[in-house]
């Protein structure tokens, strides 16, 4: 129950317990079928980065699925503050996955009694400084991203299995990051982060209607570069436009503001971080800056 051998600190049910005595039922449908709804969280000097949004979005994935959340948000807030100061950790890797719960098998959400929250802290393991210094490699990969029709990208569930396909075939590669097309070809998103494409001066990254999750980091990136007076614009991104385009970068909010440097075989501009993305990324780390002294008890 330890990540890369360092020790997690997890919360079940609002009670925070060893690792090694943090176990669930088997018959949790969180195991059986995904049947649960989660977020991923950075801390910054002891401060969860724009919890209130991962709150909301957590319960608009729960509300995407059908799922009540069991407790309010305020009490999952205050979990995660616990979790985050019991870790002892400077810097955490948070998660949050809250789970329909266990019950008689059977696919029917209404045999879910029982529903289970979790918040782990693990210390955070962020990309080393060469991924920012240097740039790194995306991978087009034959998965498709999922039809909002089915299950829709925009709510994170446990059923991650679309982009755990998609970053397999990344890592094969030997791509830092997955992008997966939709089934009409267009660009949607990373395995685990968005996407965006600075051509002539004009940031893009796809619409939300393309399919995508709702990045927090990506929400964050959109305000900074607008009030900074950058041109940003949601619309449909080509395979053919993001690999000619001047930059690319992508976000989460593990890896804030990661510069692409090859799509494939393509390079993208001169092989190195873009000006922009560099802005950008200074922007970013003003605006972590700022939430953390105004967030600090
Ligand atoms: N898309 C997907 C599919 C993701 O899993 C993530 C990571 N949560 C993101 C985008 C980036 O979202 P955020 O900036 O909120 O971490």
């Amino acid at each position: 129950m330890t990540s890369r051998g360092r020790p997690s600190c997890v919360n079940i049910n609002g009670r925070i317990v060893p690792p090694e005595a943090a176990t669930v039922s088997i018959f949790d449908r969180g195991f059986l079928y995904g049947d649960s709804v989660y977020e991923v969280i950075r801390t910054y000097r002891g401060v969860p980065f724009e919890l209130e949004a991962h709150l909301t979005r957590l319960e608009a994935s729960a509300k995407l699925i059908g799922m009540r959340l069991p407790v309010p948000l305020a009490q999952i807030a205050t979990e995660v503050h616990a979790t985050h100061a019991a870790s002892g950790h400077a810097d955490s890797y948070i998660r949050i996955v809250v789970t329909r719960g266990a019950g008689e098998i059977g696919l029917d959400p209404s045999l879910a009694v029982d529903p289970l929250r979790i918040v782990i802290a693990q210390p955070l393991k962020a990309p080393d400084a060469a991924v920012y210094e240097n740039g790194v490699t995306i991978a087009l990969v034959s998965v498709r991203r999922n039809l909002r029709a089915a299950i829709d990208p925009a709510a994170k569930t446990g059923n991650y299995l679309n982009s755990v396909m998609a970053m397999g075939e990344a890592k094969e590669r030997g791509a830092f990051e997955a992008i997966m097309l939709d089934h009409r070809d267009f660009v949607t998103e990373g395995a685990s982060s968005n996407i965006f494409a600075v051509i002539g001066g004009v940031v893009l990254t796809p619409p939300l209607d393309a399919g995508i999750l709702e990045g927090v980091t990506r929400a964050t990136v959109m305000k900074v570069a607008r009030k900074a007076g950058m041109s940003m614009l949601e619309v449909p991104l080509t395979e053919p436009a993001l690999k000619q385009a001047h930059e690319v970068f992508i976000t989460s909010s593990i890896r804030e503001v990661v510069p692409i440097v090859k799509v494939d075989d393509t390079v993208i501009g001169d092989g190195k971080p873009g000006a922009t993305t560099q802005r950008i990324r200074a922007l970013f780390a003003e605006y972590v800056a700022s939430y953390v002294a105004s967030h600090r008890k």
